[in-house]
C-alpha cells in the first residue's frame, strides 16, 4: 500500500450569508414550510429576469483579500445547462471563464508542525437548486424550491491535498475564514458548509494525476475524513488486482461507512456554458476593494499567532476562540480589563459560557453577559468572595434570568460563609461516625480523605473539592 500516493482536490460550496436570495428578493431562511420562499423567478417563469444581489458581491471579494487571491475586475455569470427537476430553468446560473475571485492560497499545519500551503484555483458565485424529497412511501418525489437560488460561493482547490488529515484541516481554516468573517453561517447541519472531494491515487513518483472519483456533498468533517479514507482503500485495491478507476461520482453512505456509485461524471463541456445574457458583468473598481479590505477584521491566523505569542494558549484553546469572531471580541476585551492571569480567563470562559452555549445549542451572539461581568465573576471567584463551584450557577442567573451580577455574588456569598459553619460540622459529624477509616488516615492511608469528601460532596452542592479536602485535614489533624 506504501507505494501508492493520494491526491485529493476539494470543492467547498459555502452559502453565502444574506437575508435574499441571490438573484431574486426571496427570504432564503432555513426551515420554513415547502415553497413557502420560492417567487417567480426561483420557479424560472418565463418572462422573469434575475436580479443580482449585490450583497454577495462584497462578500465573495472578502473571502477573496483573506486568500490572498486576485480580485477579478470583471466577471462573468454563466448559464451551465442541465435538466434536473429541482432546477427549474434548466440551467443554473454559475461562474466559469471569469469568476470573481482567481488564484489564492491558505496555510495548514502539516506533519511535525510544518506549514504547508494549499493553492486556491478559483472561488465562484453561483445559485444553489432545490431540493428532491424521495418519498417510497407515497412512491413519488417532491421538490422543495425554498433553497434553489441561495447563493453560494464555491470555492474549488488544487489538487494538492495529501491525506485525509490535511482535507479535514484544510476545510476546516476554510470554515474558520468564512464565519469569522461572517459571509456565511457555516452549519454544516443545515448544509450551509458542505464539499466535494476529488480523490485519485498514483504510484509514488509518477507525475501524472490518476483518475479521480468525486464525492458528493459531505457535510461534516468526520464523513469528509471517512469518506476519503474508504475511497483511498476502495482504490488501491482496484488497481492492485489490475481494474481500472472508473471517472464518477459517488456518494458517501454514513451508516455503512462506504462509498457508493452514483453516476458516471458528465466532462464539463457537456453543460454547454454560455454567458448569460439576463445579467451584467460585475465590474469591481480598485476603490471597491480597497475601502473592502480597510474593514477586514484581524484574520484568524493573525490572531493564533497573537495568542501564542503573548499568552502560550494551547492549539484547543485557540481553536475555541477564533470559532467566532463574537468570542474573540469578548475575550479580548476580557484580556483587556481584567487583572486575573489570561490563562484562567480563558478556562474560566471555557468551562461557563462555552459550556453552556455548546450545552443549549445557542450561539455566542445570543450571549447576555457584558465582558465586564464576566470579569466580575471570575475576580469575584479569584478573590475568594464566592465559591469556584457557583461559576456555572452565576452564568445561568445572570443569562437566563438577568439577574444583576452583583446581587448574584452577594446572594452566593452569604450562602458561601453560612455553609462553611455547615460544611465543619458536617465533616464533624462524618469523622465520629466513621472511626475505621479515621484509624486508617492515622496510621498514613491518607488516601482514605477521598473517602470523606465523598461523604461531603454527596451532602452539600456549591463546594470546592479542593477546599473540602483541606478542611477535613485539618479537623483529622486537630483530633
Ligand atoms: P469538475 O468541475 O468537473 O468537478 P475540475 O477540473 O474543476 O472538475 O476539478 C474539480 C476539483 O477536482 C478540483 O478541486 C481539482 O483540484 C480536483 N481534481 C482534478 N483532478 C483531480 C485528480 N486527478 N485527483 C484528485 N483531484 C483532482
Ligand atoms: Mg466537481
Amino acid at each position: 500500500m506504501s507505494s501508492w500516493e493520494t491526491v485529493i482536490g476539494l470543492e467547498i460550496h459555502c452559502q453565502l450569508l444574506t437575508k435574499s436570495k441571490i438573484f431574486s428578493s426571496s427570504s432564503t431562511a432555513y426551515g420554513k414550510e415547502p415553497n413557502e420562499q420560492a417567487s417567480y423567478v426561483d420557479l424560472g417563469m418565463p418572462g422573469t429576469l434575475p436580479v443580482l444581489n449585490q450583497g454577495v458581491i462584497k462578500k465573495a471579494v472578502q473571502f477573496g483579500l483573506a486568500i490572498n487571491s486576485k480580485i477579478s475586475k470583471k466577471s462573468i455569470f454563466a448559464r451551465k445547462n442541465y435538466f434536473y427537476p429541482d432546477l427549474p430553468k434548466n440551467y443554473q446560473i454559475s461562474q466559469l471563464d471569469h469568476p470573481i475571485v482567481q488564484g489564492g492560497y491558505i496555510e495548514i499545519s502539516g506533519s511535525e508542525n510544518s506549514i504547508k500551503k494549499i493553492n486556491i484555483t478559483r472561488a465562484h458565485l453561483e445559485e444553489d437548486a432545490g431540493k428532491s424529497i424521495h418519498s417510497s412511501e407515497n412512491n413519488c418525489t417532491f421538490i422543495d424550491l425554498n433553497r434553489a437560488g441561495t447563493p453560494l460561493l464555491e470555492i474549488v482547490s488544487e489538487p494538492e491535498i495529501s491525506n485525509a488529515k490535511e482535507a479535514v484541516l484544510y476545510m476546516k481554516k476554510i470554515h474558520n475564514i468564512v464565519t469569522y468573517l461572517k459571509i456565511s453561517d457555516g452549519n454544516m447541519q443545515e448544509g450551509s458548509f458542505r464539499c466535494d472531494a476529488n480523490v485519485s491515487v498514483r504510484k509514488m513518483g509518477e507525475k501524472k494525476l490518476g483518475t479521480r472519483t468525486e464525492l458528493k456533498n459531505i457535510n461534516s468533517f468526520k464523513f469528509v475524513e471517512k469518506a476519503i479514507n474508504y475511497e483511498i482503500e476502495r482504490q488501491i485495491n482496484l488497481l492492485e488486482e489490475g481494474k481500472k478507476i472508473i471517472q464518477e461520482t459517488r456518494l458517501y453512505d454514513e451508516t455503512k461507512g462506504v462509498t457508493k456509485s452514483m453516476r458516471s461524471k458528465e466532462e464539463a463541456n457537456d453543460y454547454r456554458y454560455f454567458p448569460d445574457p439576463d445579467l451584467l458583468p460585475i465590474e469591481i473598481d480598485e476603490n471597491y476593494i480597497i475601502d473592502i479590505k480597510k474593514m477586514m477584521p484581524d484574520l484568524p491566523d493573525k490572531k493564533e499567532k497573537e495568542y501564542k505569542t503573548n499568552y502560550e494558549f494551547n492549539n484547543e484553546q485557540i481553536n475555541i476562540l477564533l470559532s467566532d469572531i463574537e468570542i474573540t471580541k469578548f475575550i479580548d476585551q476580557v484580556l483587556k480589563i481584567s487583572k486575573v492571569n489570561a490563562k484562567k480567563i480563558v478556562n474560566y470562559f471555557i468551562s461557563s459560557i462555552y459550556i453552556k452555549i455548546n450545552k443549549e445549542n445557542l450561539c455566542f451572539s445570543q450571549n447576555m453577559i457584558s465582558a465586564e461581568d464576566f470579569c466580575t465573576v471570575i475576580e469575584s471567584i479569584e478573590n475568594k468572595i464566592v465559591s469556584k463551584s457557583y461559576l456555572k450557577k452565576i452564568i445561568d442567573d445572570i443569562w437566563s434570568n438577568k439577574n444583576p451580577v452583583k446581587d448574584v455574588i452577594v446572594n452566593l456569598s452569604s450562602n458561601h460563609e453560612i455553609d462553611d459553619e455547615k460544611i465543619n460540622t458536617l465533616i464533624k459529624i462524618t469523622i465520629q461516625e466513621n472511626k475505621k477509616q479515621v484509624e486508617e488516615y492515622k496510621s498514613g492511608k491518607t488516601k482514605i480523605i477521598g473517602f470523606f469528601v465523598g461523604k461531603i460532596l454527596k451532602k452539600v452542592d456549591g463546594v470546592d473539592p479542593s477546599e473540602i479536602k483541606n478542611k477535613i485535614i485539618k479537623i483529622l489533624d486537630s483530633i
